[in-house]
């Protein structure tokens, strides 16, 4: 870890959205609740998510998709009471930015 780690963070707009997931580990829900993720598994082009709720998402990597259009605005209703995402996690998202022309493009091969 770098001691920027509080920094604020760029991602490409264009990052493959299950290593973004798998990233932050945080979902939001239809009605704008963050959940946090247990696990992910992937099934071809979809991915099956299990929040710490034990709700079970199943997801298409799409960069598209709702999910990732919330993710990159942060339409962040609020966070699940379930969950109990610890706060340094929300801050974390909280200063996770996404730009078209500069941040990491986090690949599996580039990052660490
Ligand atoms: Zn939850």
């Amino acid at each position: 870890m770098s001691k920027s780690d509080s920094a604020r963070r760029f991602y490409r707009k264009r990052v493959d959205f299950f290593l973004l997931l798998q990233k932050i580990k945080l979902w939001p829900s239809r009605t704008g609740v963050l959940h946090g993720i247990k696990s992910i598994t992937e099934k071809g082009g979809y991915a099956e998510l299990t929040t710490h709720c034990n709700k079970v998402i199943l997801t298409r990597n799409s960069k598209n998709s709702r999910a990732a259009r919330w993710i990159r605005n942060k339409w962040i209703a609020g966070s699940c009471p379930a969950c109990k995402i610890p706060e340094w996690k929300l801050s974390k998202f909280n200063s996770t930015f996404f730009a078209q022309h500069y941040g990491s493009a986090l690949t599996n091969n580039g990052s660490k």
